[in-house]
């Protein structure tokens, strides 16, 4: 067998499920988060954290410590990360391997939501819909929906927010996975009228989806960014590592 060092660009489910996947293969890995979150979960084995300085310092973390196959299993709206993935796999000829989950978008109740591809045009539609919104689109999305200070928002976000929100606010601090019978409550409980969110896809967080339809609240979801040409993409963790083993025996 060749020998293989795999990076897993990380920070999702999906991401540490294919480092136990990896290390139950007895494969050589290690997994890299941004830093964001002052508690992450951690996946099984090593673990950097903390960015590479752009592409060129990936690609140089790459050769320095002899990777020989890169996964990008970052989050499917970590678009810059993926970028330099692409890149630093161009640059040193390493293969990029995609994990992304699956979006949102094959739900049977996707076709009666308000597709947008930007945060203002998400703004902008969710005004025509609702005037109690539930924004659960990240901490990162919340400078778009500044112009919303004078009216009653509740923000889902994972890590305390750095400014304090307007005071008509009311800012909740959790992470998945989430049960129905909670967002049921918390749409309720809030009044919510119109759901905010990006397609993330996966199990974790879509019970307010499944809450939503229940009350036949009217979602809008921020489109995914378009995926980059250079790397090959799966799907889910079992083909991940399927490919990477293949690889790794030259099958
Ligand atoms: P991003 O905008 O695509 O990346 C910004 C910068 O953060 C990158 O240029 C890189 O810095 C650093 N970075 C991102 N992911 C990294 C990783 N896995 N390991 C080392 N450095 C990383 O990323 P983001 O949207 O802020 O997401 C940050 C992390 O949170 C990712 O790991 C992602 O999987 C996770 N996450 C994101 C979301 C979301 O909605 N965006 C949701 C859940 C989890 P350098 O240029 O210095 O290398």
């Amino acid at each position: 067998m060749l020998p293989v060092r795999i990076l897993v660009l990380g920070g999702t489910a999906e991401a540490r499920a294919l480092a136990a996947a990896l290390d139950n293969a007895g494969v050589d890995f290690e997994s890299s988060l941004a830093g964001r979150v002052s508690r992450p979960r951690l996946p099984v084995g090593l673990v950097r954290i903390g960015g590479f300085g752009g592409a060129a310092g990936l690609a140089s973390h790459l050769r320095d410590t002899g990777v020989t196959h890169l996964v990008d299993a970052t989050h499917p709206f970590a678009a810059t990360m993926s970028a330099h993935a692409v890149d630093a796999g161009r640059a040193t000829g390493i293969p990029v391997l995609r994990l992304a989950r699956p979006g949102w978008g094959s739900r049977p109740d996707a076709a009666a939501w308000h597709w947008e591809p930007t945060l203002d045009a998400m703004r902008a539609t969710a005004e025509t819909l609702g005037e109690r919104p539930f924004i659960s689109s990240g901490r990162q999305t919340l400078p778009a929906f500044a112009p919303w200070s004078d009216r009653d928002v509740t923000v889902r976000v994972v890590e305390p927010l750095d400014n304090p929100a307007p005071p008509r606010w009311t800012v909740l601090e959790d992470r998945g996975p989430y049960r129905l019978d909670g967002e049921l409550a918390l749409l309720r409980d809030h009044r919510i009228d119109v759901l905010l969110t990006k397609d993330s896809g996966g199990s974790y967080t879509s019970a307010k989806l499944d809450a939503a339809a229940h009350l036949g609240i009217p979602v809008v979801v921020l489109s995914r960014p378009s995926t980059l040409p250079g790397a090959a993409e799966v799907s889910s963790v079992d083909a991940c590592v399927e490919q990477l083993l293949a690889g790794a025996t030259g099958h």
